[in-house]
């Protein structure tokens, strides 16, 4: 029998569509159980806080359409100190709260663990991030919309770059991960994709450029990821107007539209199957997993392992891009 009584939940790091429906669905699958839930807002910052305020059933109604989270997100650097642990230790005992949901990034995932293993306290994550960059899921709460809001921008920036005939280089999130840039790329027709994965191995602007930029086509679109291993759109327009002066070149940084908007039907299967599964994987005694998805199958993966490896980006989608890019 799980001596969980009351959960608590946030959400932390950068804010994804689909956050919501997660709440919503962890909220619901708990109080199905007949468990108790406390949301805490301001992620760790709230834990610390003792901002808490416990959660009925309506508390999370209308919200499974809505961007952004209603609990509210923050960086919060005092929880990388013991100090800043104990006292959000202090709150969970205060209110009572017998496990934690956590739905975040990799940095959220990062101080479950740490959290988790230092006052050996039950913790379950849910991967919610845009940049789906979290091993061990093949999806993260937040990527599909951010990769449909990327598909509608660059469609339209298509437009104008057919009619004046340009070379575009439009730099896309990913926080170092090239998931966003490549099937972004894949799925809007790009020309090409220049992504952190393999920028130490080939030069990706040659490579793009020889293969026959404007040989055939009277515009191209280059999706960027920002990182700071491949320099972001601009450093990359910088050196094709010094080594290539000959091509019109414009940049766009898509920037924080990427995070926002209605979580398509995609994110919100995906938070809501999660979310509910998060409830059975705590009363099932599991600790201290991030619940993911896998072949379409719910998967628990414990935390050491969804952190500590990087995931890798398909070579095979690399390969299709090259050659549908003709
Ligand atoms: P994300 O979860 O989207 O990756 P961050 O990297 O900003 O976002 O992490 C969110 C929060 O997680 C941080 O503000 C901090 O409170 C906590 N966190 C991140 N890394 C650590 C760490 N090494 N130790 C403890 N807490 C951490």
């Amino acid at each position: 029998m799980s001596q969980i009584k009351t959960i608590g939940l946030l959400t932390s790091g950068g804010d994804a569509p689909g956050m919501n429906a997660a709440i919503r669905a962890v909220t619901r699958a708990a109080i199905c159980n007949g468990l108790n839930v406390k949301a805490i807002f301001q992620g760790y910052k709230g834990l610390i806080t003792g901002n808490v305020v416990e959660f009925k059933s309506q508390n999370v109604s209308n919200i499974i359409q809505q961007g952004g989270t209603i609990l509210k997100t923050a960086r919060c650097e005092e929880f990388k100190t013991v100090e800043g642990r104990k006292q959000a230790y202090d709150t969970l005992v205060h209110e009572e709260i017998d496990a934690l949901v956590v739905i975040g990034g990799d940095g959220t995932l990062t101080g479950a663990r740490i959290f988790a293993s230092e006052f050996n306290y039950p913790i379950v994550g849910l991967p919610g991030t845009i940049d789906n960059d979290i091993f061990g899921t093949d999806s993260t709460i937040g990527y599909d919309t951010a990769l449909n809001t990327i598909l509608d921008a660059v469609d339209k920036i298509r437009d104008t770059a057919s009619s004046h005939e340009r070379l575009f280089f439009i730099e896309v999130m990913g926080r170092d991960a090239g998931f966003l840039a490549l099937n972004g790329a894949i799925a809007s027709g790009a020309e090409a994709a220049i992504i952190p994965e393999v920028s130490t191995e080939v030069d990706q602007l040659e490579e793009f450029i020889k293969q026959g930029f404007r040989k055939s086509k009277n515009s191209s679109i280059v999706l960027v990821a920002e990182s700071e291993i491949t320099g972001g759109a601009l450093h990359y327009a910088d050196r094709v107007k010094k080594e290539y002066p000959e091509y019109d070149v414009r940049v766009v940084i898509l920037g924080h539209v990427q995070r926002g908007g209605s979580p398509s039907a995609y994110d919100r299967i995906l938070a809501s199957r999660l979310g509910a599964a998060s409830i059975d994987a705590l009363l099932d005694g599991q600790r201290n997993v991030l619940v993911g998805i896998e072949n379409d199958k719910v998967v628990l993966v414990p935390f050491s392992k969804a952190i500590k490896k990087d995931k890798p980006i398909d070579p095979e989608l690399i390969k299709v891009l090259k050659s549908l890019s003709i």
